[in-house]
């Protein structure tokens, strides 16, 4: 090969960033571009709290990436010719690459019940959160999962003319400890919030929400927490995904169907401990974008990558600001049963969300 290897890294989120800032240090010989969408780099992590109303921070990407050497592109990616090695941009441009990083994250699944794409709003990115104003009348979130424990405690503590039902067919945090479960709904209660663990929503309407015995909850809004997708460039580029369209790796996380293709975080099928995926969450976006970094760099080198090895340590939940929840876990993900509570957890929750933004931003 003659001149510099190029590498393009497609998203500028916790993975995407965390994958460059580490080339930047370890692939000095390479040139690197990052491609995204959006201007800025916004704490995906705090979208709850921009929809509860506060104000949170962004970061201009081509400022804090021109300080490590790295090109910044804005623009949305619309195709991979995986055979003349190309990213094909909306800008009616094109990005040649060498190697190439997916990182283009998650995104809402609108299409997981009726009604959702028309009546309901979502909070998987910046312009979801920005869409939702809290109404005075009832705001029904569905979801019982992270995102929608996060909202409802956030809406309950700072929007006090709300009424705040949180819907799911399990109790909220169903996958957690006993303990952990039940300091949930003492918080979530004692903030105000109605939980129903018995609602399956079939639908969703301009009215509320149907559910699956027929009943109809009313709903000034309804904001749609269960159930993420990713972007849709992977499958229609012909790289090999699973059924959501993940990008397929193998222990170095470079794409099974294309060797020059790495992909790290929500878009990627990563296989962690004991077998199981890594979750999507910005606490495996950051390590696996830095350890995709780590892998072409050595093989840049001329070397051969150790496979991944990740564990998850805790499971980090705020509960508005004042509190908030640590779920200690094991090797294979699942929950011990230590937890930590109250303002303690909601202060390392904090500093969590605080060292994630610092270790994405280069
Ligand atoms: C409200 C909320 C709270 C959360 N809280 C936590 C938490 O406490 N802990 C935790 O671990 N995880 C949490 N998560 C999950 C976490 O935010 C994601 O797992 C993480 O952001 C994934 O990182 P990523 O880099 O893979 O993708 P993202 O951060 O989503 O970044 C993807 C980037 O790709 C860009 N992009 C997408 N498509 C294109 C395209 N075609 N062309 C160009 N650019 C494109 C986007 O603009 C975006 O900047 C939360 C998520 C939400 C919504």
């Amino acid at each position: 090969m003659t001149g510099q290897h190029r590498i393009v890294v497609l998203g500028a989120g916790y993975a995407g960033l965390a994958a460059a800032r580490r080339l930047a240090s370890k692939a000095r010989e390479a040139e690197i571009t990052v491609v995204d969408a959006r201007a800025s780099f916004v704490e995906r992590v705090r979208l709850h709290q921009q929809a509860a109303g506060q104000q949170i921070s962004k970061w201009d990407l081509r400022e804090m990436l021109a300080n490590k050497n790295i090109h910044f592109v804005r623009a949305r990616a619309t195709q991979i010719d995986t055979e003349a090695k190309r990213v094909l941009l909306d800008s009616a441009t094109a990005l040649d690459y060498d190697t190439l990083v997916y990182a283009l994250g998650s995104i809402a699944d609108p299409n997981s019940v009726p009604g959702v794409a028309e009546h309901a709003y979502l909070l998987a990115t910046p312009e979801d959160a920005g869409r939702f104003t809290a109404p005075r009348g009832t705001v029904v979130i569905v979801g019982g999962g992270a995102t929608g424990i996060e909202l409802a405690a956030e809406l309950a503590e700072t929007q006090p003319d709300s009424r705040v039902m949180l819907l799911g067919p399990d109790e909220p945090g169903a996958w957690l400890s006993t303990r952990a479960r039940a300091h949930i709904r003492r918080v979530l209660e004692r903030l105000g919030v109605e939980i129903r663990s018995d609602a399956k929503v079939i639908e969703v309407t301009g009215e509320g929400v149907r559910l699956a015995d027929g009943s109809l909850i009313e709903a000034a809004a309804t904001v749609w927490t269960a159930g993420f997708g990713v972007p849709d460039l992977a499958a229609r580029s012909g790289l090999s995904v699973d059924r959501v369209g993940r990008v397929l790796t193998d222990a170095s996380l470079r794409s099974l169907s294309h060797p020059d293709v790495y992909a790290a975080g929500d878009s990627a099928v990563i296989a962690g401990p004991g077998g199981r995926e890594l979750r999507m969450a910005c606490a495996t976006a950051l390590p696996t974008g830095k350890y995709a970094a780590d892998a072409i760099a050595t093989r840049l080198r001329g070397g051969e990558p150790v496979p991944l090895r990740f564990r998850y340590a805790v499971q980090c939940l705020s509960l508005g600001r004042r509190d908030g929840l640590i779920q200690f876990l094991h090797t294979d993900d699942s929950p011990r049963r230590t937890v930590l509570t109250g303002r303690t957890a909601a202060w390392v929750k904090e500093a969590v969300v605080r060292g994630a933004g610092w270790a994405a931003r280069p």
